[in-house]
């Protein structure tokens, strides 16, 4: 296979690493990685990769590889080319290699482990659809859907890090943010600086316009933020964060600016919270107290950071379906394979059909929330609209999360109930998919305005 079809730097470099990936440790493999980053920038292979990665966004669509291809020239939401193939094992084997055997000290310890964090940079996988010139891997939205998908497989905590960094705070300033700011900024964050996205307060949730951060200009038209951000993922090991402020309550909405935050302006990271899921993700209270920010650090236009923040989650709303369509499928492999080693009445429990029923309706969630999610990604992907697809497959996804990662507690018996088997885990993860980047009921609010609109239409 030639090295055209590997879409991301990552997987170029998971493809290039896997005999260490074979023969050594996990870690050794992922320090292996780091001069394949500037080798990828400069040989032509790369760059076919690189090109490649930019082109498969909507490749199933367009058949890249010959034997997807539908005679009607539409195929399957389920068949991924090549490439994204390609991905999927490479971030499969980073999951299983590096954060598999971390995940239950990381749970205890309630911290991401820093060297997790460090291998999803060094992967190239917090930069997946960032511009190469910027240190990315110029990849499209699919390939980040897949990535954090195959991350909750095995932790919903690491994948909503990858997630919140990639589909907010990298797509906030690839889309919306000048080229001095870009180029300013996105090469730190494909490189090793952590991002996190600061819209919730303690008094605006979901409804997130009636916030109390403030920004005002000083004399020489720069910025001063005061207030508080609430719950903000990654906050504890973050150095950058795109934070939403208020110029002018009178305006509601159209006062609200987005802003580049460095931790080096003076944020400062207060109350961690202590949760019941995704417990290694760090979920804190972020305060600014007359934070100076550059004039050059407002994001976009002035007064348009409503409009930021609201296309922003749309896109993020897929990502956190896929986050739930990765748990869901975690724990099903987990309960499924105890179910066929595990005897009773002298057979293994998955031979009853009473258990055999319960497994096939559970696989169906899935797949079709997995449909609604990939329907939803490769809808943005080609330009279309898709808020409603997206909240559609937020809800749903979340709602299968939870309900798959509570059967295979069931499944697995009294060993379902025990920590050492994961599954409580999945299961505790999973509440967190009907509240954050918009609850369940706002999704739902969503969903019937645009339904109700196409009646109209
Ligand atoms: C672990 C975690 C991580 C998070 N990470 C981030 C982050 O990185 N950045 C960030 O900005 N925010 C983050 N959040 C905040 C998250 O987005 C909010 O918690 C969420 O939007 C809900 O807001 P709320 O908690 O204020 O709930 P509320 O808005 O107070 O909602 C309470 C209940 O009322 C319902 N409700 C509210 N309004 C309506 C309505 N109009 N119609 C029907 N029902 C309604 C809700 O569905 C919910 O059931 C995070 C939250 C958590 C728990």
């Amino acid at each position: 296979m030639s090295l055209r079809a590997p879409m991301l730097r990552a997987t170029a470099r998971a493809a290039a690493r896997q005999q260490s990936l074979r023969s050594g440790s996990a870690v050794s493999a992922t320090a292996s990685v780091a001069p394949l980053r500037s080798q990828q920038r400069i040989t032509p292979s790369s760059s076919n990769a690189l090109s490649s990665a930019r082109s498969f966004s909507s490749s199933s669509a367009r058949g890249m590889a010959a034997e997807f291809e539908s005679p009607f020239g539409i195929n399957s939401l389920s068949k991924l080319s090549e490439e994204e193939e390609m991905l999927r094992e490479a971030v499969q084997r980073f999951a299983q290699d590096v954060v598999a055997p971390k995940v239950e000290a990381m749970e205890e310890n309630e911290k991401m482990d820093p060297e997790i964090i460090k291998g999803l940079f060094e992967q190239g996988l917090m930069s997946i659809e960032t511009d190469p010139e910027l240190g990315g891997a110029g990849g499209s939205f699919t390939a980040a859907i897949i990535v954090i998908e195959e991350l909750a497989k095995v932790d919903p905590s690491v994948s909503v890090l990858c997630d919140v960094h990639n589909t907010l705070v990298n797509t906030v300033l690839r889309k919306y943010a000048s080229k001095e700011l870009q180029e300013k900024y996105m090469p730190k964050l494909s490189a090793d600086t952590l991002g996190s996205f600061c819209l919730s307060e303690p008094a605006s949730g979901s409804d997130a316009f009636a916030m109390k951060t403030s920004c005002k200009k000083d004399s020489n038209g720069d910025w001063i933020i005061n207030g508080s951000k609430m719950w903000i993922t990654n906050s504890a090991e973050a150095e950058f964060f795109i934070v939403f402020a208020q110029s002018d309550p009178s305006k509601g909405y159209k006062g609200i600016n987005a802003f580049a935050v460095e931790k080096e302006h003076g944020v400062e990271i207060a109350k961690k919270e202590k949760k019941l899921g995704i417990k290694a993700s760090s979920t804190c209270t972020v305060n600014f107290d007359e934070v100076k920010i550059p004039k050059e650090n407002l994001i976009g236009e002035e007064g348009k950071g409503y409009k930021i923040a609201i296309e922003i989650l749309n896109e993020g709303r897929v990502g956190i379906g896929a986050q739930m369509v990765g748990l869901a499928q975690g724990a099903f492999e987990k309960a499924v394979r105890y179910a066929h080693e595990r005897e009773q009445f002298n057979k293994p429990v998955a031979t009853f059909q009473g258990m055999q029923f319960q497994i096939a309706e559970a696989a169906t969630q899935i797949e079709a929330a997995r449909a609604l999610v990939y329907n939803a990604a490769r809808l943005k992907e080609e330009g279309r609209p898709f808020t409603k697809q997206a909240a559609m497959a937020k809800l749903f996804s979340s709602q299968v999360a939870q309900s798959v990662s509570g059967s295979a507690i069931e499944w697995c018996g009294g060993y379902g109930f025990t920590r050492e088997s994961g599954l409580p885990k999945f299961w505790s993860d999973s509440k967190i998919g009907a509240i954050y980047e918009g609850t369940s009921n706002i999704q739902r609010a969503t969903i019937y305005k645009l339904a109700s609109a196409e009646l109209d239409a």
